[in-house]
């Protein structure tokens, strides 16, 4: 099974672009099990991109980004997005994220409310899907990993925490919708 990179010993790796997969040259199948494989055997990961594990394409894995089914140690949404763009994104969430490439650090994010995303499934077929809500700061995120962008260069508040820790804080302060509607400033990205 592959390991994930962390900002601990891989930095660099995980800071780099990801280039768009080409259906024609690139090993689709075999990634997709692997991203799927990595998702399973992993309690803490909600979603995957797949250079978090040393494969700097953009593809992402869909876990668990249901709210009310987080803590659902069977739920596995099992969904590829390959080549996924943002078309539009609209209001404003805020969520405390992390991110298996992260280790402990959790950190306060802001996020449209709702993306409208194009991808390419499995098959190379085109699609164009609405996520509202967690799943869109879910998509997010992954989208962010393939410019090499993590939660923690974008976060308000940075805390460390443990897994049961941050179960507890989630619990308190949720997943907060600030607006569902209005177009979505994006925050400033730290330097470092
Ligand atoms: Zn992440």
């Amino acid at each position: 099974m592959l390991k994930q990179k962390t900002i601990e010993n891989e930095e660099a790796f995980l800071r780099q672009m990801s280039r768009k997969v080409d259906f024609l040259e690139d090993p689709v199948q075999e990634i997709a099990n692997q991203l799927k494989d990595f998702c399973q055997n992993s309690s803490l990961a909600m979603a995957l991109a797949a250079v978090q594990v040393g494969i700097p394409l953009e593809m992402l894995y869909l876990k668990k980004t249901d709210l009310n089914r987080l803590e659902d140690d069977a739920y596995d949404e099992n969904r590829i997005l390959i080549n996924p763009v943002i078309i539009g994104a609209y209001g404003e969430s805020e969520y405390w994220e992390a991110c298996v490439s992260c280790l402990d650090y959790t950190g306060l994010v802001k996020r449209p409310y709702g993306v409208v995303i194009e991808y390419q499934d499995i098959e190379g077929n085109v699609h164009q899907e609405e996520f509202t809500g967690l799943p869109a700061t879910v998509i997010c995120h992954e989208l962010d990993h393939f410019k090499g962008i993590l939660h923690i260069d974008i976060a308000s508040k940075i805390i460390r925490c443990t897994p049961e820790e941050r179960l507890e804080l989630r619990k308190k302060e949720g997943y907060k919708i600030i607006r569902k509607d209005g177009p979505f400033v994006k925050a400033k990205q730290k330097t470092l």
